[in-house]
């Protein structure tokens, strides 16, 4: 016997709940790709796309997971050798600079640890170094989802006003974009990318490059653009295939309209401040527990993290007990803890997350809390009272 029957929630951070909306709107017949229904909703979804952006500018859409939008945005902006400054607060910008890499750029990184954000400080004496202006792109993650930092992008623009540098400014939103307040056009940003499966709720299989006008005069030079990643055809097609480079993603197509109607329904504003108050209660609990328990947050200023997921550690051991026992006696998965470990537990088994991004609601967050008291409770992980009554209250 076990209380898992009945609706899971997995709740990690991407893929997120997939709303029923969505699901629905996908279960269908294939559409022809060459005109009619399918190459008029696209055509008109280009402007939702660029909203939940907050840009004016360009949006191309890739048949890819986030993996692909990173080599996305690379290749449209790089010459092989150019220089690639990369501001790495966990293990995202890690991995965005490792394609860079590979790609032929050459790569300087800044690792600001796992549990706070880029400093402003070092980042103006890295351009304060670079006279020549050698670095032609900084790249950095709104949210390093590993470890729940929030990076201040319009303060890092501001940084590169200040120095005088014409580095773009290339932000991985793949974990922020509809969770955590983003201005692409107010804050300066040149070149951003992101995913399908996050806060945009529709199956992962869908990756998206925003850019601006200054980042398309860079394309103009860039050599390592190629003909499949190339932006100019999918952000201004002559033939709807052109969106593509060949098949249209049909059915993620029709799941992503009905996300963005959604999002449209609700107004982006108003799905930021959910997010915000749904951190909240996670927060309100997590800090009960802690005051008498081994759980901690990663990130120990709440100004620092995002909305969309959070990192906890919880004594060696017991991050993968307590979500193995959630999984089996719950219904709801928590997410592993990714890349992340401490002298003390080098397998990171103490480590996990809470992803709260996309659809969900105060029942489903309560939910998970109310689980991981019971998991606490079962595995006689000592944690502090009132949590789930300071959660309660945040969501009232
Ligand atoms: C999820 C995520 C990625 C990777 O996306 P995939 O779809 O798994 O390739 C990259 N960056 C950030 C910030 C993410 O949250």
């Amino acid at each position: 016997m076990t209380l898992a029957h009945g609706r899971e929630y997995l709740a990690i951070p991407g893929p997120s709940v997939m709303p029923d909306r969505v699901l629905q709107a996908m279960h269908r017949a294939a559409p022809n790709i060459y005109e009619g229904a399918l190459a008029d909703m696209v055509d008109a979804m280009i402007p939702d796309l660029k909203a939940v952006a907050r840009t004016k500018h360009h949006a191309a859409i890739y048949i890819c997971n986030g993996h692909g939008a990173w080599e996305a945005a690379l290749t449209n902006v790089l010459s092989r050798g150019d220089r690639v400054l990369a501001l790495c607060t966990g293990r995202f910008t890690h991995g965005w600079a490792d394609v860079a890499v590979k790609l032929g750029a050459e790569v300087e990184r800044l690792d600001f640890g796992n549990q706070g954000t880029v400093d402003h400080a070092t980042f103006a004496e890295a351009l304060a170094a670079d006279k020549a202006h050698a670095i032609k792109a900084v790249l950095v993650a709104h949210v390093d989802t590993a470890t729940s930092v929030r990076n201040d992008i319009k303060a890092l623009r501001d940084i590169l006003d200040k120095a005088g540098h014409p580095a773009l400014l290339c932000v991985d939103c793949i974990a922020s974009l509809a969770c955590d307040t983003f201005e692409m056009d107010a804050w300066g940003v040149d070149v951003m990318i992101s995913a399908s499966q996050k806060g945009l709720m529709t199956p992962p299989g869908l990756g998206f490059v925003w850019f601006n006008d200054r980042a398309d005069a860079a394309h103009a030079r860039a050599d390592m653009a190629t003909l499949y990643w190339d932006w100019t055809p999918r952000s201004r097609p002559e033939f709807f295939y052109q969106y593509f480079g060949g098949t249209a993603p049909t059915h993620h197509l029709y799941g992503l309209r009905e996300a963005l109607t959604m999002i449209g329904e609700e107004g982006l504003e108003n799905v930021w401040e959910r997010h915000r108050r749904l951190a909240g209660a996670v927060w309100a609990a997590v800090a009960a527990w802690g005051q008498g328990g081994p759980l901690r947050f990663n990130v120990e200023d709440p100004a620092l993290r995002t909305h969309a997921v959070t990192a906890l550690s919880i004594g060696r051991e017991n991050g993968k007990r307590l979500r193995n026992w959630l999984t089996e006696n719950t219904g709801v998965t928590l997410g592993i803890g990714l890349g992340m470990y401490r002298r003390d537990d080098p397998e990171g088994d103490g480590f996990f997350r809470i992803g709260h991004m996309g659809h969900l609601n105060s029942h489903m967050v309560l939910g998970v809390l109310g689980s991981m008291e019971a998991g606490m409770t079962a595995l006689g992980i000592d944690h502090g009272r009132g949590a789930l009554e300071a959660a309660a209250r945040a969501c009232a």
